[in-house]
């Protein structure tokens, strides 16, 4: 990594998907002071930067700390930031599956709204008393989605100008989220950025989300569940294309801006399950298709019908492009689900979650 700027950098959320793979790569290609806030709920595991941190040297592994709080407690978080003295915040922590928004709304405005004042709030103090030189370097780097600008038609794409149009509890808290990291960027000069980011996919992601729980269903032969007509489209992006920007758009954004970043991998999600099933057919032979498994079901309520992002600003301005294409990424994806079974049933037990539909707003 070319000259990463921030000696201190404190990453909201890294027991996930996301930041787990940052915090990864930040270890592995930095030399950095890396602080992962965490509250360690249902969706976190740490156990690929445990494999990051056995790998690297003793000095490197020393450069991490893992703390367990939930931004949901001031103080608690107050203490960590102090602790941590970050020159970098990167802030993904957040409830991140629309379904479970739609079943448990609160959590996700606790998280997602609360929980982002109140590490603005801290961040601000912190902020403000930084000698002159750090005070005018440091950046507060909001990651967020391209679900806030709600649903496209047939044609065009999201931009930096899309109107905001959040359709589930999880878009809208979304969407509230970018708007306080705004406001304090206009009300209080505290140095943002935020990126809007397409679905991202990738090892080490709870088997809740799409494309993991059609590997793993395929995998042990049971119903791959598609929701409606299975033509929603999504923008598709491999997580380290999407940890690549961020790390960019953090030490080279302008201050004030947001960057969209797709893939520009869109496909309905009936072409994702097929692709999926096709590529286990080699991987995993059986005697029928593993497309036979395809089962349409009850499609989820205010289903988005489609997501397209325009990453053009990104990439003129910062040079950024995916470099995976979608279908090596889905083999890198499809092969190390199939070789961590053992941890998709540790994390799925850890976190309740058997695998059944959740998101149909039962009563
Ligand atoms: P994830 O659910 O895998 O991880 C989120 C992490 O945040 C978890 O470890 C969780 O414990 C932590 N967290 C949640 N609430 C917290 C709280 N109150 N205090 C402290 N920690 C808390 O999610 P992910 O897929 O890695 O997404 C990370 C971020 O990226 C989110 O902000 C999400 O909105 C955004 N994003 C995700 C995608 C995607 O496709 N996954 C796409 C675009 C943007």
């Amino acid at each position: 990594m070319k000259a990463f700027p921030f000696k201190r950098v404190l990453i909201t959320g890294g027991a996930g998907f996301i930041g787990g793979c940052l915090v990864r790569r930040l270890l592995r290609e930095s030399n950095s002071f890396i602080f992962n806030l965490d509250k360690l709920g249902y969706a976190s595991d740490t156990s690929g930067i445990d494999q990051c941190l056995h790998d690297i040297t003793n000095d490197s592994a020393k450069r991490y700390q893992l703390l367990h709080v939930d931004l949901c407690d001031k103080n608690s978080l107050d203490h960590a930031i102090e602790l941590a003295d970050p020159d970098l915040v990167i802030h993904l922590a957040a409830e991140s599956h629309v379904d479970r928004s739609i079943d448990s709304p609160k959590a996700f405005l606790d998280s997602n709204v609360l929980g982002t004042f109140n590490l603005l709030e801290s961040v601000r103090s912190h902020w403000q008393k930084l000698p002159l030189a750090r005070k005018t370097s440091f950046r507060f780097h909001h990651v967020s989605t391209d679900e806030v600008f709600g649903s496209l038609g047939e044609s065009g794409r999201f931009n930096e100008k899309t109107s905001y149009d959040p359709r589930s509890p999880y878009s809208a808290s979304k969407a509230a989220s970018d708007h306080l990291v705004r406001a304090f960027n206009h009300t209080y000069d505290l140095q943002i950025v935020i990126t809007n980011c397409s679905n991202n996919f990738g090892p080490w992601q709870f088997p809740e989300k799409l494309i993991p729980l059609v590997i793993l269903k395929a995998l042990h032969l049971e119903s791959i569940p598609l929701y409606g007509d299975g033509l929603n489209v999504r923008d598709w992006l491999y997580v380290e294309d999407h940890v690549e920007a961020l790390i960019l758009v953090a030490s080279k954004g302008v201050i004030g801006s947001s960057y969209c970043v797709g893939g520009y991998g869109e496909r309905t999600n009936r072409e994702v399950v097929n692709q999926i099933c096709s590529i286990m057919d080699l991987r995993k032979p059986v005697d029928n298709l593993h497309s036979e498994l395809i089962t349409a079901v009850r499609d989820r309520p205010g289903h988005d019908k489609r997501y397209s992002i325009d990453s053009s600003l990104i990439t003129s301005e910062l040079g950024w492009t995916p470099k995976y294409s979608f279908k090596d990424a889905l083999i890198l994806t499809i092969d190390w689900y199939i070789n961590n079974v053992e941890w998709c049933n540790k994390v799925s037990a850890k976190g309740d979650y058997a695998g059944g539909r959740i998101g149909l707003n039962k009563p």
